[in-house]
């Protein structure tokens, strides 16, 4: 199962594809975690990104390309996939299927901008296995550490509300035609994110099991 989980910044995408990942027995490749463990190697590629990421805007498109060209070559991906964050651009989209990569369905996750504002607010990530929480709809079991990995918890420095506004925006000129896009090809899920992370969760295993 060849999966693209499309949806604004704060939608759920990450929470989401962890589950997706261990129903499915298939790898969740992040753009975002990627580059974010670049940032953090000290490399001198991931230096030029930091300010990318720092501002909300999006890293240059052939960088991205070539981050998931190298990672869909690992002998892990040759079952299926969950390509989370990716692609932002439809110059992505392009590049992917260049690649000879042909998606089953693309999970489009809708979420009105004021509850993405609060939910990336509250966001707290895992730096070292990249889980994710929120102060108070998911919260980890002591609420300052991992539940996963026992890492302390950390909030990412472009969760501020100045860096949202900015992602929310760069996600509507940028990253929100690609519904469109792959409308087209009759492959987009629609998945509204209001209701409880259960809530969702069922709509898209529903949705992947008819699917299969
Ligand atoms: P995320 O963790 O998916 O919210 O990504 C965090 C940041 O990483 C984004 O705001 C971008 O700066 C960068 N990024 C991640 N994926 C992409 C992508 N596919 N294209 C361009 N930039 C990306």
């Amino acid at each position: 199962m060849k999966l693209i989980l499309l949806g604004p910044p704060g939608s759920g995408k990450g929470t989401q594809a962890a589950f997706i990942r261990d129903r499915f027995q298939i790898p969740v490749i992040s753009t975002g975690d990627i580059i974010r463990a670049q940032l953090k190697s000290g490399s001198e590629e991931g230096l030029k990104l930091k300010s990318y990421i720092d501002q909300g805007e999006l890293v240059p498109d052939d960088l991205v390309i070539r981050i998931v060209e190298d990672r869909l070559a690992q002998p892990d991906c040759q079952n299926g996939f969950i390509l989370d964050g990716f692609p932002r651009t439809v110059a992505q989209a392009q590049a992917l299927e260049a690649m000879g990569t042909k998606v089953d369905a693309v999970i489009d996750i809708a979420l009105p901008d004021e509850i993405i504002v609060d939910r990336l607010s509250g966001r707290r990530v895992c730096p070292s296995c990249g889980a994710s929480y929120h102060t108070t709809v998911i919260p980890s079991a002591n609420g300052t550490h991992c539940d996963r990995c026992g890492s302390e918890l950390v909030q990412r420095n472009d969760d501020t509300p100045a860096v949202i506004r900015n992602r929310l925006a760069v996600y509507g000129e940028s990253t929100a035609p690609l519904t469109a896009y792959y409308r087209a090809e009759g492959k987009v899920i629609p998945i509204s994110s209001e209701g409880s992370v259960e809530d969702v969760k069922a709509a898209i295993f529903g949705a992947l099991e008819a699917l299969q």
